[in-house]
C-alpha cells in the first residue's frame, strides 16, 4: 500500500461517558507509548460520542496526545432550526480530524440513504475534515453472491460528485453488517475482493491518484488476534473497530499489528 498510512479507528458507539472517555484515552495512549507505537506509521483514531469530545480534545491538546479523535456522525445542515443535530463547524472547531458517516447502523435506525451519506461526507470535507464513508452488504446479500455490486452502488452513491482530490483524501470502511458486532469475522480474502473492488472503480471513475490515495478500511469483528491477517491484503489500508475499541488493551494491540 505504498504512500498509504494505515489507520485504525475506534467507533465507540453510543458507549462512555465524558470520564470514562478521558480514562480510556489516557489508557490508550500509555499503552501505545509502552509500545512505543510510531504513529506516523499507523495513524490511530477514537471515535467517542458527541459528549465526550470536548473531554477527548482537552485531553489531546494538554498532553499532546499523537491519538486523533472523530464524530460518528454530522448533520448535512450548517446551522438553524434543526434540533438534536451537530454541525460540522461545530466538530471542526472541536478539534475533530474525522467524521463517521453512514455507518451501517444510522443507515438502518435513521433510514440514511447514499443520498444522505453524500451530502455529510461533503459537510465534513467543507470544514476540513476527512469523512469516514462506510458501506457494506447485509446478510441476504452476500448470501445472494451479490455484495460487491450492492457496495459498488453504495461507494458510487456516496462519493458522487467528488473530486479526484477529494476522494484521494477520503476513508471508506468497507464493513458487512453481518460481521458487525456479531463475532463473525470476514476472511482476509473476502475483505481483500470487495475493498479490490472499491479500488478498481474509484480508479475508473475518479482515476489513478483518487484510486492510489484513498484509504480503505475493513470493518467487522476485528481484534488483536485477527487483524494481521487482514492488514497483509494489498487494498485494506486498516480497520474500523467497533467493540475492541472499548478496550484499551485490545485496542493499542490492534494498532500494533505487526
Ligand atoms: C463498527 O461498529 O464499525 C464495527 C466494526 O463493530 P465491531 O468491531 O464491534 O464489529
Amino acid at each position: 500500500r505504498s504512500g498509504r498510512t494505515p489507520l485504525m479507528a475506534g467507533n465507540w458507539k453510543m458507549n462512555l461517558n465524558h470520564l470514562e472517555a478521558v480514562g480510556l484515552v489516557q489508557k490508550l495512549a500509555w499503552t501505545l507509548s509502552d509500545k512505543k507505537h510510531d504513529h506516523d506509521a499507523v495513524e490511530v483514531v477514537v471515535v467517542p460520542p458527541f459528549t465526550d469530545l470536548r473531554s477527548v480534545q482537552t485531553l489531546v491538546d494538554g498532553d499532546r496526545l499523537k491519538v486523533r479523535y472523530g464524530a460518528q456522525d454530522v448533520s448535512v445542515h450548517d446551522a438553524g432550526a434543526y434540533t438534536g443535530e451537530i454541525s460540522a463547524a461545530m466538530l471542526a472547531k472541536l478539534g475533530c480530524s474525522y467524521v463517521v458517516v453512514g455507518h451501517s447502523e444510522r443507515r438502518e435506525h435513521h433510514a440514511e440513504t447514499d443520498e444522505v451519506v453524500n451530502a455529510k461526507a461533503r459537510k465534513a470535507l467543507a470544514a476540513g475534515m476527512t469523512p469516514i464513508v462506510c458501506v457494506g452488504e447485509g446478510l441476504e446479500v452476500r448470501q445472494a453472491g451479490d455484495h460487491v455490486a450492492y457496495t459498488l452502488a453504495q461507494v458510487d452513491g456516496s462519493l458522487a460528485g467528488f473530486t479526484a482530490d477529494e476522494v484521494a483524501g477520503l476513508v471508506v470502511a468497507y464493513e458487512p453488517v453481518w460481521a458487525i458486532g456479531t463475532g463473525e469475522v470476514a476472511t482476509p480474502d473476502d475483505a481483500q475482493e470487495v475493498c479490490s473492488a472499491i479500488r478498481a472503480r474509484v480508479r475508473e471513475v475518479h482515476g489513478d491518484a483518487a484510486a492510489d490515495g484513498l484509504r480503505i478500511l475493513y470493518g467487522g469483528s476485528v481484534k488483536a488476534a485477527n487483524v494481521a491477517g487482514i492488514m497483509v491484503k494489498d487494498d485494506v489500508d486498516g480497520a474500523l473497530v467497533g467493540g475492541a475499541s472499548l478496550q484499551p488493551e485490545e485496542f493499542g494491540g490492534i494498532c500494533r499489528y505487526r
